[in-house]
């Protein structure tokens, strides 16, 4: 046969996920971590992968991780799982809690993803937009939710692009309005510095989301985990890959997060810089900015989608969110190394010059 049958009907007008992610000598779109895990604990994860058998199966479960983590947060190993990027486990909730005739409550402008994935497995998305400041719309939520028909939320805090924190009271007063299950996406938890999880004590639909990506420096590794419920984690398990969290992921991630501390010099070096950023940023003309919590700040200029291209043509790389909705006029960009966030402040200080 020279042809093939239609895909599944969910997919017709997708388009696939692009990080656009390009060269760049400065590369601030991703919000990555400016530094490389450090050679002393290169070192020994090259001793852990050397032990790891090749030959093998993984645990299925990463059950010495799930130990740690679990450990780290005051609760159980079945309250842990670890998924195959913080991505894998945004899937599983919308494999677990979506599906046809079941709806997904989504806070826009906010990460992509979620939208995406609710769209996959045949989830409706009812929007509840934020507020002219980002901030999300508490009233509007809780009224939704009280419809009753809301099966996930999920809350990103800080949000992702717009970089604001959701109200701790608020959360608290989410998971008390509805039983649907309510996960708070914390990928950026270490620069805030602020968590929900003291929630979890009292509420069995709350499920909190972290990654190894972004404070930990492991973007390259694929992991992240969510903490829960045990009847929560149960239901992920069910949909989860079993193999999906391999060996030798498992092997570096057990390293980093025995030597957690040793991130923390420069998670607030990263914390520092991000109101030296914010300070030059906001002295630059034309540029109007937002206030943030993460290792990124979104900041809105006059013509975005050509100051990025001008930026590019100086050699940074900032994440274009002109186009998305509610986002114009919008760009985002990672809070580097001092040296990578001198050179943004320059390059845009001359762009921003040009185009008054
Ligand atoms: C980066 C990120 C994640 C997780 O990323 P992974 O690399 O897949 O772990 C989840 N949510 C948000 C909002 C993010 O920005």
């Amino acid at each position: 046969m020279n042809r093939v049958c239609a895909s599944a009907p969910q997919l017709q007008g997708i388009t696939p996920y692009d990080p656009k992610y390009l060269p760049a000598e400065t590369l601030l779109s991703a919000n990555e971590n400016p530094s490389d895990v450090e050679k002393e604990l290169r070192r020994e994860i090259s001793g852990e992968i050397r032990r790891v058998p090749l030959n093998r199966y993984p645990d299925p479960l990463a059950n010495e991780l799930r130990d740690m983590i679990a450990e780290a947060n005051g609760l159980d190993r079945n309250q842990v799982l670890l998924g195959n990027g913080g991505d894998e486990l945004l899937f599983n909730i919308a494999l677990a809690w979506g599906g046809p005739g079941r709806k997904f409550l989504n806070l826009p402008p906010t990460f992509s993803v979620y939208a995406a994935n609710a769209r996959l497995t045949g989830t409706e998305t009812v929007d509840v937009p934020r507020l002219e400041d980002y901030s999300i719309d508490e009233d509007a939520v809780l009224a939704r939710v009280s419809q009753g028909d809301i099966s996930y939320v999920i809350i990103t805090s800080p949000n992702n692009p717009t970089g604001g924190l959701a109200d701790g009271g608020f959360v608290a007063r989410l998971l008390e309005a509805t039983d649907a299950l309510v996960m708070v996406d914390e990928a950026y938890f270490e620069f805030s510095r602020r968590t929900v999880r003291p929630l979890l004590d009292k509420h069995k639909n709350l499920v909190i989301l972290r990654t190894f990506s972004k404070a930990f420096s492991l973007a390259a590794v694929r992991l992240g985990y969510v903490l829960g419920s045990e009847e929560v984690i149960r239901e992920f398990i069910k949909v989860r890959q079993p193999y999906s969290v391999d060996a030798l992921s498992q092997a570096v991630a057990r390293v980093v997060y025995r030597n957690r501390a040793k991130f923390e010099p420069g998670i607030q070096a990263i914390i520092d810089e991000r109101s030296r950023l914010l300070d030059g940023l906001s002295r630059i003309p034309g540029v109007s900015t937002y206030p943030s919590d993460a290792n990124y700040l979104m900041f809105r200029i006059k013509d975005a989608a050509k100051v990025w291209e001008q930026l590019y043509e100086c050699g940074v790389l900032v994440r274009d969110f002109s186009h998305a909705p509610y986002l114009e006029n919008c760009l985002r960009v990672t809070v580097g190394s001092r040296e990578e966030n001198d050179r943004f402040l320059q390059a845009m200080k001359e762009v921003a010059i040009a185009h008054l």
